[in-house]
């Protein structure tokens, strides 16, 4: 019996293994099978690397043309700014981002990267030039070397380490006994949102993009992890065009600008306090917020 089980056994181990990989390797093209429609233009343009503005002109957007999901969306983020959008789940704010990505196409108006409508870039040297923190990060099932170098697969090591200092992941690497070599994804060690969060960024930095997407996670995290999100956000974006999708509203209280968006409309926009002042639809929210997370905050008497 133990001369069946053994190869039993193996084959089962195998057959993991291979599944595990199909899923990293499903999980990643996934997304862009689902884009491949998007083809470049037979005389597109390379964006030459460097600094980079973003206009939003006029967009409209549907995934499905019977149910529209932006309209007229119009807003900019100059060089070297921080915009925040933010509104009610379902607003449109994450279609944005896979917007500028160029995931899909818009239908009306236009987005353009230092004037140039991203239709007639090179997907390659638009891609280049945007870094994206995403709201989920897709861990592999492999080391924590191999999951920070993914950002940039020819970083040597002294560049993986850097990014991972600058994203704040070494203290948490250093306490783990195979430290860098630890594996992680589904079937080593579970990061928890923060660590994940972290080491997209560190991926980011390291790719080191002139324009920065940051899609803040749904789920709550604890305020301390949230405050240190929020510093990250501030040290990552700095010098870089960045673009947060946020749905804590404390964590860009800072930004340049803070567009509020409700059904794929931008219904108020400007910055934090004058917002606040206004007492409209930004007001709601931030009202809501405190009041949830003085309710969530209050069970925790030390
Ligand atoms: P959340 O705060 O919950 O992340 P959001 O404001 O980022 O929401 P989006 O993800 O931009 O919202 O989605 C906007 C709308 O588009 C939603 O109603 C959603 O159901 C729809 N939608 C998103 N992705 C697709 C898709 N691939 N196909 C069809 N509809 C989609």
């Amino acid at each position: 019996l133990i001369q069946l089980y053994i190869p039993l056994n193996f084959l089962g181990v195998l057959y993991r293994e291979i599944r595990q990989s199909l899923t990293d390797i499903e999980r990643m093209f996934g997304l862009m099978h689902q884009h491949r429609e998007i083809a470049d233009a037979a005389d597109a343009l390379t964006l030459p690397a460097g600094p980079a503005s973003v206009r939003f002109e006029k967009v409209s957007f549907a995934y499905d043309a019977k149910r529209p999901i932006l309209f007229d969306v119009d807003f900019e983020v100059p060089t070297g700014s921080t915009v925040a959008v933010v509104g009610h789940s379902g607003s449109g704010k994450s279609t944005l981002a896979r917007l500028l990505y160029r995931f899909y196409d818009v239908q009306g108006g236009a987005i353009r990267l230092n004037g140039h409508d991203i239709r007639r870039l090179t997907q390659d040297s638009l891609r280049a030039a945007i870094g994206i923190v995403p709201q989920d990060t897709v861990l592999f099932n492999d080391t924590l070397f191999y999951n920070i170098q993914y950002g940039r697969p020819t970083a040597s090591r002294e560049e993986v380490e850097a990014a991972a200092r600058a994203a704040q992941l070494e203290d948490f690497i250093r306490q783990l006994p195979d430290g860098y070599e630890t594996r992680v994804g589904e079937r080593g060690l579970k990061l928890s949102g923060g660590e994940k969060q972290r080491v997209a960024i560190a991926r980011a930095l390291l790719k080191n993009p002139a324009i920065l997407i940051f899609d803040e996670a749904t789920s709550a995290l604890d305020s301390k992890t949230e405050k240190a999100i929020q510093a990250q956000i501030e040290r990552a974006a700095q010098g870089r065009t960045a673009l947060v999708i946020a749905h804590r509203l404390s964590t860009i209280m800072d930004a340049d600008e803070i567009i509020v968006l409700d059904g794929g409309r931008i219904v108020e926009r400007g910055r934090h306090t004058p917002l606040l002042a206004k007492g409209g639809a930004y007001a709601q929210m931030w009202l809501l917020q405190q009041q949830e997370e003085a309710a969530a905050g209050a069970p925790e008497v030390h």
